[in-house]
């Protein structure tokens, strides 16, 4: 798992092949400290309606706040909290602090809270959901559970049990990094999710005119379209990409160009400020 998901290991643990033993096993005991000590924080991205470049919700991003390496990015430890297990609590403070943080803010904002494979299949992942939802006072179809093709890959029925929980609970279910998987379109068949969210990586190439991610583009926004599903373009980070999304028919975009994550007092001062209407 370590080579497939902790693309940032090796800047973390600069020139190593693999991560010794006692290193894992430093990083785990710090990981745990951090969640007990309150070193893990969330910063929120803005996803912005296309059409009118209105923020139309935010995505709850993981950081953990390490008090000598400074900010560290979630895919340099998640990885390992997936190993350890402590994926789990770490899921649970980050979905009842987002709904927590979305209930403060004004207005019918959503917010997206990305849901680790191992944290879903936990027996207790629905009520987990339902707590923090009540607990906040955030109304459930404000909520956005991102999960990855890597939820989908094992224990399908009980996996479309629990998706089927939550949307007849109102919570809405959107399909990430869409396109990456091996088998993404299969998935679409089994469950209606209510967002695709195309994965970065197509949108990266299209500002150099790649015909290829352009006609993925094409034929993910004309599949959702037809399916009746929302579309949301990450990582756009120029206006010719912006331009080619739009005038293939996606409705939403996320990326450096419009708006960074940041910190959650950013989010309130942004409201504060009518930087962000609060519809
Ligand atoms: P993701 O859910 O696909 O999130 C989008 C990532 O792309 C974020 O990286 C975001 O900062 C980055 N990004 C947004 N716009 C741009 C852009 O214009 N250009 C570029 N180059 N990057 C952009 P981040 O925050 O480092 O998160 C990486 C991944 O870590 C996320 O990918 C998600 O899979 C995972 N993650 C983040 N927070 C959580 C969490 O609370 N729980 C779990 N299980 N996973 C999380
Ligand atoms: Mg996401
Ligand atoms: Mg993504
Ligand atoms: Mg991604």
């Amino acid at each position: 798992a370590a080579k497939a998901d902790g693309r940032g290991v090796h800047r973390f643990f600069r020139g190593e092949m693999s991560l010794r033993s006692n290193t894992r096993r430093l990083l785990e005991l710090e990981l745990r400290r951090a969640l007990v000590e309150g070193e893990l924080c969330l910063h929120y991205q803005p996803m912005f309606n296309m059409e009118n470049r209105e923020v139309i919700g935010f995505e709850a991003l993981l950081r953990w706040n390490h008090p000598t390496r400074g900010i560290v990015p979630p895919n340099e430890f998640i990885w390992l909290a997936e190993e350890v297990g402590l994926i789990v609590p770490i899921g649970q403070w980050v979905m009842e602090q987002a709904c927590r943080d979305a209930a403060s803010w004004p207005g019918y904002i959503n917010i997206a809270v990305n849901v680790s494979p191992v944290q879903f299949r936990e027996r207790t992942f629905a009520d987990q959901v339902v707590a923090a939802l009540a607990a906040s006072g955030l109304e459930a179809h404000r909520l956005e559970i991102e999960i990855t093709e890597r939820v989908l890959i094992a224990d399908t029925a009980v996996t479309l049990a629990v998706l089927q929980r939550l949307h007849e609970i109102g919570v809405r279910i959107a399909m990430d990094d869409f396109g990456t998987g091996y088998s993404s379109l299969g998935y679409l068949r089994q469950f209606h999710f209510d967002r695709i969210k195309i994965d970065r990586s197509f949108v990266a190439d299209l500002g150099a005119g790649d015909q290829e991610s352009l006609a993925i583009v094409r034929a993910v926004a004309s599949l959702s379209s037809s399916l009746n599903i929302a579309t949301t373009a990450e990582g756009v980070e120029n206006e010719q990409q912006f331009e080619r999304l739009r005038a293939e028919g996606c409705d939403t975009v996320q990326g450096f160009l419009l708006g960074m994550p940041v910190p959650a007092d950013d989010v309130a001062r942004m409201f504060a400020a009518g930087a962000i209407s609060a519809a």
